[in-house]
């Protein structure tokens, strides 16, 4: 029998170099609005090859303004996949406006432009989609047909730092991507979020919105506390002691991703199609995932989901579910608009029926044989 292992579904990868890196910090003078989040910015695009990074307080802060900045409010419309973090939706009602779920492709756990085409309005302002724990949209065709239909697009990416799509990585093909550095995240800040956008012009304006529309920032200001407010906005700032964990934490994403990968990659051969499994997962080859966790459906029999977690727990695997309900079925969303339970059969599947299986960069590879020998015997045991 394989010795007993304790493997939790996420937990952060510090090191003494990230530890140093906001003692420095801790050290000096400023404390925000600094030097430390504007390199975090700079490097943040370098590191995804492309557009303008702005530095806020959260993903969900990161989806607010991005509904600001697009205008969004009483009257419009937003598309938005059934099977995602609430945050998404949160970020369109909290704007006033009223969010219109679609279902997923239940091979992909992603919205397709086909189900998106189907679900424009006259209201419809825009397109909010998730790359579902990290496996890229089909981003050509959205933006495409967003194009086409004179529709911003609006990527969560907050699983998907590393994901590229025909070698461009996501977040740039709408019109802005919302990354989180929560500390279940690829790289993280505890707590903090990353804006990106293609459009070249427009950081001043997303600066504004981030920091309670001021005309100018700390640094160019004639005479210290100076400035004039142009516009609404809030504050959402990210901290020096944020940034300078970002920045340390970014320099080992080549490295995260590269674990992550092998993990999800040694892990999805000794589970997928075996007994009834199915992993949710791309096989187009112009999709780069970032391997964010591995999806696991109990094809054969979803109801025992919670039956197989609690075994896997019982020996020390770790798991998480993603999402554990259909947003528009979560109970405030339920009462607000009144969905039917089986209006988004894919999304719910997924749901009641997957497992998230860690593959981070503390899972080793003997880790990875044990969580696949764990589920073989749990699934033995429950599924008949
Ligand atoms: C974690 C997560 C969020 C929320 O990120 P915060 O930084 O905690 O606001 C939003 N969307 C998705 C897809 C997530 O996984």
């Amino acid at each position: 029998m394989t010795e007993r292992r304790e493997i939790p579904f996420a937990r952060p990868s510090l090191t003494d170099v990230d530890r140093e890196a906001v003692l420095c910090v801790l050290g000096g003078p400023i404390l925000a609005h600094g030097p430390e989040a504007t390199a975090f910015e700079d490097e943040f695009a370098l590191a995804i090859g492309g557009g303008s990074a702005v530095s806020v307080s959260s993903c969900m802060a990161a989806l607010h303004v991005a509904s600001l900045w697009f205008g969004i409010g009483p009257g419009d419309e937003v598309i938005l996949p059934a099977q995602t973090h609430v945050a998404a939706a949160h970020a369109v009602e909290v704007v006033g406006a009223r969010p219109v779920f679609v279902d997923c492709d239940p091979a992909t756990g992603n919205v397709t432009a086909e189900r998106i085409a189907g679900a424009i309005g006259p209201r419809t302002k825009a397109i909010s989609l998730v790359h579902y724990a990290g496996i890229p949209c089909d981003m050509p065709e959205i933006a495409r047909l967003a194009s086409e239909r004179g529709l911003r697009v609006i990527e969560d990416c907050a699983l998907a730092l590393g994901a590229r799509y025909d070698g461009q990585h996501v977040g740039l093909f709408g019109d802005v991507g919302c990354f989180s550095f929560y500390p279940v995240k690829h790289i993280t800040t505890a707590e903090g979020g990353m804006l990106v956008t293609r459009h070249a012009d427009a950081k001043p304006a997303l600066g504004r919105l981030r920091a309670f529309g001021y005309d100018l920032g700390h640094t160019e200001r004639a005479v210290p506390g100076a400035y004039d407010v142009i516009a609404l906005g809030l504050n959402y700032r990210m901290s020096e002691l944020h940034a300078a964990l970002g920045r340390s934490q970014l320099r080992r994403l080549p490295e995260f991703l590269d674990r992550r990968r092998r993990n999800y990659e040694l892990l999805r051969g000794l589970l997928d199609g075996h007994a009834g499994l199915r992993v949710i997962h791309d096989d187009d080859p112009r999709a780069t995932s970032s391997h964010y966790c591995l999806i696991l459906l109990i094809e054969s029999d979803p109801t025992r989901r919670d039956a197989v977690v609690g075994r896997l727990r019982a020996v020390g695997v770790g798991t998480s579910v993603y999402y554990p309900r259909p947003v528009p079925l979560m109970e405030y969303y339920e009462r607000r608009y009144g969905h039917r339970a089986d209006a988004f059969p894919a999304a719910s599947l997924i749901s009641t029926g997957s497992i998230a299986l860690p593959t981070g960069p503390h899972v080793t590879e003997d880790d990875v044989r044990y969580i696949a020998a764990q589920v073989h015997a749990a699934i033995r045991a429950e599924v008949a």
